[in-house]
């Protein structure tokens, strides 16, 4: 699937830093959202997450701590920031994004879940956030943060350079899904009884 713009320059199409989650969740569940235009249903669980995450916004005013830094290092906190970086064929809006005094810039992303728990795809979000802040603002993003609503609980994510690099080669594979040629294989049976997509995936 190339696209091309007016003056015959071929673009490569624009991969969500959502679409890196669900392919690190399972390759099968991008190719059903995004090549066969499943819905997808918001479940109630999500809902109370982004209203429980809502609350917490306006909990951090009152704190000493911001997401487990020391509020005193905090110079901003900005939320629903939108990156779109079209050299990189990447797009996402970052929860949260934590301005250091030093200049240090921490992308920040909550979860509603049961477990405390730093799964490979919440990672792979995490690099993908950094590097979109990297290439937008020219700062070197080291580490993200997972913070896990529920617990209220802030867990630091260290991201390498390794990551970072490894997330190009991820871009590729995610567009070779969203080409369409063929369906990606099943992950573990464990995972589908979470999946939002798996009525229809057989
Ligand atoms: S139901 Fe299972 S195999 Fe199918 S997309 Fe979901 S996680 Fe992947």
């Amino acid at each position: 699937m190339s696209l091309s713009t007016s003056g015959g320059e071929p673009v490569q199409p624009m991969v969500s830093v959502s679409d890196v989650v669900q392919y690190f969740y399972c390759p099968r569940k991008v190719y059903y959202l995004k090549v066969l235009g499943v819905p997808f249903k918001v479940r109630r669980k999500m809902e109370v997450g982004r209203e429980e995450d809502e609350r917490e916004e306006d909990r951090l005013y009152g704190r000493k701590t911001v997401y487990g830094l020391d509020r005193a290092e905090v110079d901003e906190v900005l939320h629903n920031l939108y990156i779109e970086d079209s050299d990189l064929g990447l797009a996402g809006q970052v929860d949260t994004v934590l301005r250091l005094r030093g200049g240090e810039q921490i992308p920040v992303d909550s979860k509603y879940t049961e477990e405390v728990a730093v799964h490979r795809h919440y990672r792979k979000q995490l690099v993908a956030y950094s590097v979109l802040l990297e290439r937008r603002f020219g700062t070197v993003v080291s580490r993200g943060i997972l913070y896990f609503t529920k617990q209220r609980e802030p867990v630091e994510v260290g991201i390498s350079a390794e990551d970072k690099a490894a997330l190009l080669k991820d871009l590729e594979a995610i567009r070779r899904v969203l080409e369409g040629e063929s369906i990606p294989r099943k992950v573990s049976e464990r995972k589908c009884g979470y999946c939002e997509v798996a009525r229809y995936c057989v």
